[in-house]
């Protein structure tokens, strides 16, 4: 509805992180010193309750995460269907069904939903991503059957007449208008993208090209509903102030009642997959809106779900040591050292069913320019591939990640969304639970051997968004008469 992203987990590191870890709460000490991150998170660990997970006769899996603290509840429902799955020349219909979703139903109309949500005081939002489309609410706990009721009943009743989609065909128009038609950033990122995948469906923007957006129809519609929004391909995540019985009462009294109704088979084997990267690519784009220039350097790296092990977690702990917050090396180097940059990062984009990405990205400050900043981005590159990590880092870096899990975790829909998108992309619960020991048992050769091997230029797209020159000296001279 309001948000969607290329995918919903690819951004900095820090947030890339999975939660529990069981193994580390028995290898705690029996009284912990709270103020180590290891021992926090054994001790949240300890008081936070299992997960429960069942499926229903139709195929929807169904997933609980009790909290208890506050009288409220957050439900997502997960649909394994994202832009990645598009037919070529209906880019666009993942996210326009998701806009669709909101439009009414035989038994409750345009709004009726989203009336009950605000009216009970609670929250709702929707967004897709290249592998998934979800949608959530968070209300208080005795609304649980109240919203239930209403998504299962989306789930198979959405009136899709031309009435309700020709005319927000016009508003995913107007949101691609203004979010990417109107932001050089937003299109530069774009063509990397487009230049990075070379043979998936990665390539191609979750809103959708416009050409092929203005002609979406309702069949394109009512083809994509009924082909994904089928229980069987949903997964349907409680958590808050309830227990795995309740859940279990109320799911088989509201989405129990949905008809499975389509089978969508094995996306990941549906989709085609990249070849090896043999030639590095650069995109440029130059406007006069930019007031500010600035760096990318995106590679094709594996993802959570296709890496061999140990080398997706190599990849986070890269990430962070080279550009993860103020004490990484970038960062030291270019913002505090030479004072060239007024930002610079890195990131492993890696919850993706198919291939995964690594960036650098980086704004020169003020005259600097980007050349010297490409430089030592470079440099930090050579240097990490010929000396790789010290132990140190690596410490410090695996402290960060049981920080960022300790703080996913105490956040009821963080925590919904963590497990939601691996269900999506082809994990399970158990490799979100066991990502902190996967990260304890990173070492600093296999950080140094994740940077030559991925972090190879034939892998990559440079991307440069630059000023156009003032309008007056571009000109042509004789446009310059007075
Ligand atoms: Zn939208």
């Amino acid at each position: 509805m309001t948000r969607h992203a290329r995918r919903a987990g690819a951004s900095l590191v820090a947030l890339l992180i999975a939660m529990p870890l069981a193994a580390q709460a028995q290898t705690a000490p029996t009284k912990p010193d709270a103020t180590t991150p290891a021992a926090r998170m054994a001790e949240a660990e300890a008081k936070r309750e299992k997960v429960s997970t069942f499926k229903l006769a139709n195929g929807l899996d169904v997933v609980v995460l009790p909290d208890h603290r506050a009288p409220v509840v957050t439900q997502m429902v997960w649909y394994k269907a994202g832009s990645a799955d598009e037919v070529a020349g209906t880019s666009g219909i993942a996210h326009f069904l998701e806009h669709l979703m909101f439009k009414g139903t035989k038994t409750h109309p345009a709004g009726q939903f989203s009336n009950a949500v605000s009216d009970i005081g609670g929250e709702e939002n929707a967004f897709t991503t290249s592998d998934y489309t979800a949608y959530y609410q968070q209300v208080p706990a005795e609304a649980l059957e109240t919203v239930m009721g209403f998504e299962a009943d989306r789930m198979e009743n959405l009136v899709l007449s031309d009435e309700a989609v020709l005319p927000e065909r016009d508003v995913i128009l107007e949101e691609r208008r203004q979010r990417t038609d109107n932001d050089p950033g937003s299109q530069l990122s774009e063509a990397v993208q487009a230049a990075l995948f070379q043979n998936s469906h990665y390539g191609i923007p979750v809103i959708g090209w416009r050409h092929e957006m203005e002609k979406l129809s309702r069949e394109d519609a009512i083809a994509w509903y009924d082909k994904f929004y089928t229980p069987n391909n949903a997964t349907l995540i409680v958590a808050g102030d309830v227990t795995a019985d309740q859940v279990k009462t109320l799911a088989e009294k509201t989405f129990g009642k949905v008809q499975r109704r389509a089978e969508p088979g094995d996306r990941a084997a549906l989709r085609a997959t990249e070849p090896e990267p043999v030639a590095a690519r650069t995109v440029t784009l130059t406007d006069e809106r930019v007031t500010q220039p600035s760096f990318s350097r995106t590679y094709l790296v594996p993802s959570d779900t296709t890496a061999k092990p140990g080398e997706a977690e190599a990849l986070d702990v890269l990430a962070d040591v080279l550009g993860g917050g103020a004490t990484s090396r970038l960062y030291r180097q270019l913002v505090v050292g030479k004072g060239i940059a007024a930002n610079v990062g890195a990131f492993n984009a890696s919850s993706a069913l198919k291939e995964g990405q690594f960036g650098f990205y980086a704004t020169p400050l003020g005259e600097a320019g980007i050349a010297p900043l490409e430089a030592g981005i470079d440099e930090e590159i050579a240097k990490v591939q010929k000396d790789g990590i010290t132990a140190d880092e690596l410490e410090r870096a695996k402290n960060r990640v049981r920080k960022a899990v300790i703080y996913e975790r105490d956040s009821q829909t963080s925590l919904a969304r963590r497990y939601g998108a691996a269900l999506s992309t082809g994990r399970t619960i158990a490799d979100v639970d066991s990502y902190p020991e996967r990260i304890e048992a990173v070492t600093v050769d296999a950080v140094k051997a994740a940077a030559e091997t991925y972090l190879q230029k034939k892998r990559s797209v440079t991307g440069y968004l630059l000023p156009a020159p003032a309008a007056a000296e571009a000109a042509p001279a004789t446009l310059n008469r007075s």
